[in-house]
């Protein structure tokens, strides 16, 4: 049985698939929950303009307690977001979650100083290795500020728009990555595993099969398992591959959230 904790639909800005089209295609391949994480994420620059990217949250909640109610006996649907962070607007992430009824937040690091990583801008000016150590140093920063959230998103996403050629082993960051950990399972935090990956032609899960070893190994336990599915093709993609790695690497649970809080559920 598969869960599917990390989608997007149209209130996202880079969806247009409709929620119900992803409910049905989840119900079609036997999911038995899902989260939808749609983006919020503030002080974005895109062409040259400071953004925010949010959520009608009203119409967000008005909508999925309406699909709640009329796919019941079929799927549970959870309300989640997948929130954006960046030093400067940490407080008003914080509100967000805190002023709305959210079983489930990712928090995740799409974009520093105002450049989104995907925009390769981030890249220009220094070494692969530079690009990396900036990255875990902030996402560490993040966490030690920001504790309102469920799951770190895709961990290492640096990985994901720099050269994928040159692709820098965990090792050189292992102490970086261990803070990071530490840090998460100290506020009871999980990880995701992303199966984006496998669109993106990573060469390792994300995150990386020794990030996922290292949570366990330093006692982590709470996993969720999200497909960043932005269409219907995407939904659940490789969580067969996935829920036998995550065994054969240790896991013996994945979890589902209710109300900011993690239920286990055995592999
Ligand atoms: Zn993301
Ligand atoms: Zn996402």
């Amino acid at each position: 049985m598969y869960y599917d904790y990390h989608m997007h639909c149209s209130f996202s800005e880079d969806s247009k698939t409709p929620m119900e089209d992803m409910i049905n295609k989840s119900i079609d391949l036997g999911i038995k929950e899902i989260c939808f994480t749609d983006h919020v994420d503030y002080s974005v620059i895109i062409n040259d303009k400071e953004t925010d990217i949010d959520v009608d949250f009203k119409d967000y909640f008005k909508t999925i307690h309406s699909f709640q109610e009329k796919y019941k006996d079929r799927i549970i649907i959870k309300k989640g977001i997948e929130m954006g962070l960046q030093n400067h607007i940490l407080d008003k992430c914080r509100e967000d979650v805190v002023n709305h009824d959210f079983d489930f937040v990712i928090a995740s690091v799409h974009t520093i100083d105002k450049i989104e990583l995907i925009q390769k801008d981030f890249y220009k000016d220094k070494t692969q290795l530079e690009a990396y150590r900036q990255y875990y140093e902030i996402l560490y920063n993040m966490i030690s500020k920001y504790k309102d959230y469920s799951v770190l998103g895709h961990l290492d996403i640096v990985k994901r728009y720099g050269d994928l050629n040159n692709i820098i082993d965990d090792k050189v960051f292992s102490d970086e990555i261990d803070e990071i950990l530490k840090m998460a399972i100290y506020e009871g935090k999980g990880i995701e595993i992303n199966t984006s990956s496998f669109r993106y032609r990573l060469p390792d899960l994300t995150p990386s099969s020794y990030i996922l070893k290292r949570y366990r190994e330093l006692g982590g336990e709470i996993l969720t398992t999200g497909s960043d599915s932005h269409n219907t093709a995407q939904v659940a993609h490789e969580f067969k591959y996935i829920y036998e790695k995550l065994q054969d690497i240790g896991y013996r649970y994945v979890c589902t959230f209710d109300k900011m809080k993690p239920n286990f559920i055995k592999l």
